[in-house]
Formats: structure tokens, C-alpha cells, sequence
């Protein structure tokens, strides 16, 4: 029999961005909040690129301040082709026109702290090393929860339960509501690397995706985290690692074909070859694997997923902490109305808020499919530039800029019309004639300066501990 059976209004699994999101703003409309974690931070985890629309959540949550002193900013994303001939560069100062428009490259073992101990500070119970193993939902209106910390276990009972276990899917697993996304079946690797060259647009903040060859359906994603802090992630498909992995063991690396398979990359991808060659590895390498996946059922009346434990598309829009800490907002604000008015009025509101949520997913889900879809457009063959002579076309270009800025909330029905347009190829080649091998197509900077992006930042500060590594 576990320890422990204190009663809270709310116990979160997870103290992620999303959880510690909803810790905040449910501490905030005076709720008992208890979050458990079962890592004790700071903890690394792969998502460092975020988008400008996470601003506004950054001044509310009041951890901007913090983040301008230990944050890389970030001005907009260059996108390459894989052989590194055509690139277009994406800034987000020609469609904001706040400061926002520096968004931020974060060490994420430093930003989930710092968002885990604002939790703390406004009010939050927040218990690290302690991982849920159990949570009984038959009582619609309380959970029992089951955790361990340090070989000990300990219940807990709440009035509702919020899963924010990221990728674990702690609930959807338990629920048997798992499923995966076939078409988004890819595999990541990352790590940071010192000594890098800062050139190509790295060196004024912006995030480089580059395209692999078709046949390997992924590519880099880089990104500066500090002064000399450079995070460089490999995605490919399942069926090129299974390929690689075989080649790999049979050549004698059982042990480290990760490794072996990522600097293969690194190598034979024209930028990373050239701005890493007398680069080092600064961390252990990270493996993330099986994570398109979505469950059925997100809520009830005492439980909700939120964040990645819910669902996950893909990383290439660099959308994820977005969307786990504005759904925590939005979810907040209905379990309130749920606390106040009762059950079925609190079920009202998390409907009502799941359909903006779902909204935004799916808006991103249309983006991502566009961005893989080989016979649909390549963000590195258009440019960012707006120019008078296609003045009827600056409304699309626009909204390119907007959903990688983040867009998904508010406007997510006309931007899923306007990504069908750029899907029919009629449509699309009469825009992209307009805009491609313009001059400025292969600029690398959104006029920032090295000041500007790496200022104030010290990288002695980042912190570094424990990696979660998975098998791919
Ligand atoms: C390769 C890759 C690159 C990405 N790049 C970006 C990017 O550039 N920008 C971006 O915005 N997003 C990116 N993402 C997505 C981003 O990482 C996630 O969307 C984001 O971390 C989700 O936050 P979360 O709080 O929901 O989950 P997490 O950040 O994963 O937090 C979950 C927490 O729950 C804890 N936990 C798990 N199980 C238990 C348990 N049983 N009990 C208690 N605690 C538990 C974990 O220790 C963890 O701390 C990327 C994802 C991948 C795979």
C-alpha cells in the first residue's frame, strides 16, 4: 500500500513545457496543483527551435525577461535543397512587427527548468523523480494516481487527471488508444557540436533546414543554442535507417551504428559538411523514434492529454512546444469553467476548446504532409522576398510566413484553403513562376547582426545533465 493520499484539484504527469504550462495557468484560477516528474531537471530533450507566436504565452507566463538573457534569438528559417543550390530564406520581421519577431533556439534542460520552476513559484507542488505508474479513471469525477519516486511508491487523488508525458503517451498507451501516423514514419537523431563554423545564416540566428535526397525522405534541422553551441538534428525514414542499421552491423558496428549512421550524414549533406568539419561532438547522441502517433480520445470528464501525449506530427515546423503550451492555456481556461459550473459544463468547454485545438493540428498535420509530398511544393525553391510586380501574390506569401510563425489557432480554416491551392500544381507553378531565381533568392540573413542574436546569452549558463535515450 503506497504513502502519501493527499487530495489536489489537478495532478499533472509530466513538468514539459505543457505541463508546467498548465500548472501555471490553473495555479493562477487557484486550483491545488500537483506535478510530477519523473526526471529530476534540468534534463535534456530534443525541440529547441521555437516559434514567434509562443511570445505573448512567454510575457504572460513572465519568463520572457529570463529567456532574452539565456536564449540564442532567432529571426526566421533558411530552407536548402540537398545538394545545396537553391535555398530561400523566411523572415518573420515581414509580417511582425513587435519584438516577437525575434523568437528563440533554447537549450531545452534550461527552458523546461526555468518553466518548471516558475510552477514551483506560483504555488505548484512539483515532485521530481517521481513517475506515475497508475492512475484508476473509474470514478468520473476523481482519479486515484499511483507514483514512484525513489523506490518508494505513493497514491494520490485528484479531481482530474492531465496527462503531459510527451512522447511516453503514458494514458493513450494504458487506454489502448495509440496509433501511428504510416505516412510520418521517421526517425530523429541529434546532438550539439562545438567548435562549429558559424556561416551560412547561423551566425544571424536562423534556424537552416535542409532537404536530404529524395530517396532518404528527411533532412537537417540546425540550429545555434549558444555561442558556440550548435544543435544539428538528422531525420530520415524508417525504411532508409533499416537499410543504413543492416549495412552498419554487417560492417561491425553493432554497438554505435547510430553514431556511425548520423556523421555518414553529417558528411554527405553539403552544409553540415562544410560547417562541421572541424566541429566536435558535445553531448550524447539522442534517438527519438515512433513519434507520428495521435490517440482517439483526449478528454473526459477527469482526464485530458495534453501536449505531445496526445499527439505528434512531425518536428519540421518546429511547431510542438507551441502547441502543447497554448493547448495547456485554452484546456486551463475550460477545466475552470468544469471546477465552477460542473461536469457537463466543463465537458461543453473542453469540447469547444478541443475543436480549436484540433484546428491547429490538423493545420499543421495539411503543412507537413504538403512539406513531404514529393510532387508538391519545396520550400527552398521559393523566396521570401516580397517585390511590387507580384503584389496580387503577397497575400500568399504572407501566409507561408504566418504558419511558420505559428499561426494555427486563430485563422486555421483559411490557411487550410490556401495550402489546397498550393496543392493544385496549376495554381501553384503560376505562383511559384513568379517568385523563383529572383536576386535576393539566396540571401542568408533577416538583417540581424551577430550582436543581436548572441548578445546577452553566456554559454557558460547551459545546462547540461541526463539524456533520455530511446531505441531506435
Ligand atoms: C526530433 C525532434 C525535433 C523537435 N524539434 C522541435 C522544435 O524545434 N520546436 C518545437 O517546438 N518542437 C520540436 N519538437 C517537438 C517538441 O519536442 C515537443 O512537442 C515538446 O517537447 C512537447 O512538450 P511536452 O511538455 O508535451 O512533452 P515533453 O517535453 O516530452 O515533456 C514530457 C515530460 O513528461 C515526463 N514523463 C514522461 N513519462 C512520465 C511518467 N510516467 N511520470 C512522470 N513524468 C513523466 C518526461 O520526463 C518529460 O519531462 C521536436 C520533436 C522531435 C522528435
Amino acid at each position: 500500500m503506497g504513502k502519501d493520499k493527499r487530495v489536489y484539484d489537478f495532478i499533472i504527469a509530466g513538468g514539459g513545457p505543457t505541463g508546467s504550462t498548465s500548472a501555471i495557468y490553473l495555479r493562477r484560477k487557484g486550483y491545488n496543483v500537483l506535478v510530477l516528474e519523473r526526471e529530476y531537471f534540468p534534463r535534456q530533450h530534443v525541440g529547441e527551435s521555437l516559434l514567434p507566436f509562443c511570445f505573448p504565452l512567454f510575457q504572460e507566463l513572465g519568463v520572457l525577461d529570463d529567456m532574452k538573457k539565456r536564449f540564442v534569438r532567432k529571426p526566421g528559417a533558411r530552407f536548402t535543397n540537398h545538394d545545396g543550390t537553391k535555398s530561400s530564406t523566411w523572415c518573420f520581421r515581414n509580417i511582425i512587427q513587435d519584438e516577437s519577431y525575434l523568437s528563440f533556439h533554447v537549450v531545452r534542460a534550461d527552458f523546461d527548468k526555468l518553466l518548471l520552476d516558475k510552477a514551483k513559484s506560483e504555488g505548484a507542488t512539483v515532485q521530481e523523480g517521481s513517475k506515475v505508474t497508475e492512475v484508476n479513471l473509474d470514478n468520473p469525477e476523481e482519479v486515484a494516481v499511483k507514483a514512484t519516486c525513489e523506490d518508494q511508491e505513493y497514491d494520490y487523488r485528484a479531481r482530474f487527471f492531465i496527462d503531459a508525458t510527451g512522447q511516453d503517451t503514458f494514458l493513450a498507451r494504458r487506454l489502448g488508444d495509440k496509433k501511428s501516423y504510416q505516412e510520418l514514419d521517421r526517425i530523429a537523431f541529434l546532438t550539439h557540436w562545438k567548435g562549429a563554423k558559424y556561416t551560412q545564416g547561423i551566425d544571424v540566428g536562423l534556424l537552416q533546414i535542409c532537404y536530404l535526397p529524395p530517396h532518404k525522405s528527411g533532412w537537417f534541422g540546425i540550429q545555434p543554442v549558444g555561442k558556440d553551441r550548435l544543435s544539428v538534428g538528422l531525420i530520415i525514414s524508417r525504411k532508409y535507417l533499416k537499410e543504413q542499421k543492416e549495412k552498419f552491423k554487417k560492417s561491425g558496428h553493432e554497438d554505435d551504428w547510430q553514431m556511425q549512421l548520423y556523421l555518414q550524414e553529417v558528411r554527405e549533406a553539403p552544409l553540415t559538411k562544410d560547417i562541421l568539419e572541424q566541429a566536435h561532438i558535445a553531448q550524447p547522441l539522442i534517438a527519438v523514434s515512433d513519434y507520428s502517433y495521435y490517440a482517439e480520445r483526449t478528454f473526459g470528464s477527469n482526464f485530458a492529454m495534453l501536449g505531445d501525449s496526445g499527439k505528434f506530427l512531425d518536428p519540421i515546423f518546429a511547431s510542438g512546444v507551441y502547441l502543447g503550451m497554448n493547448s495547456s492555456k485554452m484546456f486551463a481556461d475550460a477545466l475552470d469553467v468544469m471546477m465552477k459550473s460542473g461536469t457537463t459544463e466543463g465537458l461543453q468547454a473542453m469540447t469547444d476548446a478541443k475543436k480549436h485545438i484540433d484546428g491547429a493540428y490538423n493545420l499543421v498535420e495539411k503543412f507537413v504532409n504538403i512539406y513531404y509530398d514529393p510532387t508538391s511544393f519545396n520550400l527552398a525553391e521559393l523566396s521570401s522576398t516580397s517585390e511590387s510586380n507580384y503584389q496580387g501574390y503577397e497575400t500568399a506569401f504572407s501566409l507561408v510566413h504566418y504558419l511558420l510563425a505559428g499561426d494555427f489557432f486563430n485563422n486555421y480554416e483559411r490557411y487550410s484553403e490556401f495550402l489546397d491551392m498550393l496543392r493544385n500544381p496549376k495554381q501553384f507553378s503560376r505562383w511559384k513562376n513568379l517568385v523563383i531565381d529572383r536576386p535576393n533568392l539566396h540571401e542568408k540573413t533577416c538583417g540581424t547582426t551577430f550582436e543581436a542574436i548572441f548578445g546577452e546569452i553566456d554559454d557558460n549558463i547551459v545546462r547540461i545533465t541526463s539524456i533520455n535515450k530511446e531505441n531506435a
